[in-house]
């Protein structure tokens, strides 16, 4: 058979079979956010082709409105009674564990197929909160992207993930394993940690290997590192250069956790795009964060966790992390209205995994309670988590072309933020999970 032949043969076979059969869903929506920062409008229908969002249009419409083919299938949800808004996104996760008594242990106990499994239950909850994007940022690449592609491809329920693997730290730093025996530290090999900025920029290249979607830095010391090394910066000014711009020529983003303001500081001169906690952010941390248009990811439910989990006489905590806790936990509320009030672009974050996953929407009231109104409180869980991962092209609003992922409530979040607390109703990609 010729090539020309073997053409005409397909493309007939092409034309004869029936066209694709799309599935397309149609949203009638009594009030509808779909751009936070815009006003809300009444009655509208939000019409999904395949997962993607292809038109809102004023008024609730049928199959008609839609083009659907004879072979289509067209399902309609009427939440005429209810408040439509873009699916949520969490700029800071850990999917792959929850902070717990037995957390040490476990590092020590369970294979990594374990914990796999675990992280599903885990990310079906944290979906069905209302989260339909995360940003998880630092796990196991063995265990993190296989999870992330089992979400994709429908074996398991969760939310779209973009992973970092491992975090890059300097040895000893808080990204570094402590607490255990010499012997059973000795047998980590970790190709995150990092010394001299020869060995970061390989330390960079190595998780973008294992898969890495952005990279993960600990620029500082942090609460739950089993050491009493502090939370001040942990990189030198050429380990962060060369770690900003490898990951960079990678075309990968990168997060800095950091507490201590010279951490921070040095990060953002650096050219990181967003700091994760930023507790001791100064007015030079302001201003070097609207000089390079990089976002703040406060994660205040993780500082109010760890504060509650280290008060009591008999905490689990050892000791230097009890300290780094009651030290840091308090710092964050003020600090988010500080960075607010100086117009700093906020990002949502919760650090889940400190938190118990599914909670992740008890960050709104505290972002509120920092001085934020609700609806830039949502905007940070949308648009800004959107621009935060570089995806602004698919996710963040509800507008032709993005994905269509979107939640409802019955209440209206604008005047009561908690009502995002229990969502009604969650679709991710067209696909209902929760209603
Ligand atoms: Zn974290």
């Amino acid at each position: 058979m010729n090539i020309h032949k073997y053409l005409v043969c397909c493309l007939a076979v092409f034309t004869a079979a029936p066209a694709f059969a799309a599935d397309i869903a149609i949203i009638h929506a009594g009030r509808l956010l779909a751009v936070p920062g815009a006003p809300v409008a009444t009655e509208q229908s939000v019409i999904i082709r395949d997962g993607r969002v292809a038109a809102v249009v004023s008024g609730y419409v049928g199959a008609s409105a839609a083009d659907a083919g004879a072979d289509d299938t067209v399902t309609v949800h009427n939440l005429k009674n209810m408040f439509v808004m873009p699916g949520l996104i969490d700029g800071h996760t850990h999917i792959t564990g929850e902070l717990s008594p037995r957390s040490k242990l476990e590092r020590v106990e369970m294979p990594d197929a374990e914990v796999a499994l675990r992280a599903a239950l885990y990310a079906q909850r944290t979906l069905r909160a209302g989260f339909t994007t995360i940003r998880n940022l630092g796990a196991n690449p063995e265990v993190i992207i296989p999870l992330k592609k089992s979400i994709n491809a429908g074996y398991v329920e969760g939310p779209r993930i973009f992973a970092a693997t491992n975090g890059i730290s300097a040895t000893g730093g808080h990204g570094d394993s402590h607490g255990l025996r010499q012997e059973i530290l000795d047998l980590y090999s970790d190709p995150g940690i990092c010394d001299g900025a020869d060995d970061c920029r390989r330390a960079v290249r190595a998780v973008v290997k294992s898969g890495a979607d952005q990279v993960k830095l600990t620029a500082t010391g942090g609460v739950l590192s089993e050491t009493d090394a502090g939370t001040g910066q942990q990189f030198y000014d050429d380990e962060l250069k060369a770690i900003m711009d490898t990951a960079h020529s990678l075309g990968r983003r990168t997060a800095a956790h950091a507490h201590g303001a010279d951490g921070i500081n040095s990060a953002l001169r650096a050219g990181v795009d967003s700091i994760e906690h930023g507790s001791y952010s100064t007015d030079e941390s302001f201003r070097l964060f609207k000089r390079n248009g990089a976002f703040l990811v406060p994660t205040i439910l993780a500082g109010v966790t760890v504060m509650k989990m280290a008060e009591p006489d008999d905490t689990f905590m050892p000791p230097p992390i009890r300290a780094k806790a009651l030290a840091v936990g308090p710092q964050m509320m003020d600090m988010v209205r500080r960075a607010h009030k100086a117009g700093v672009k906020i990002a949502f974050g919760t650090d889940s995994g400190v938190s118990r996953h599914g909670d992740n929407a008890r960050e709104f009231r505290l972002l509120v309670e920092a001085g934020m109104t609700p609806m830039e409180a949502i905007h940070a869980a949308t648009v800004n988590g959107a621009a935060n991962l570089g995806k602004t092209d698919v996710l963040g609003t509800i507008e032709p072309g993005k994905y269509g992922d979107l939640v409802a409530v019955e209440g209206d979040p604008l005047s009561d933020i908690t009502e995002l607390e229990d969502i009604d109703f969650v679709m991710k990609e067209g696909v209902v999970y929760k209603m």
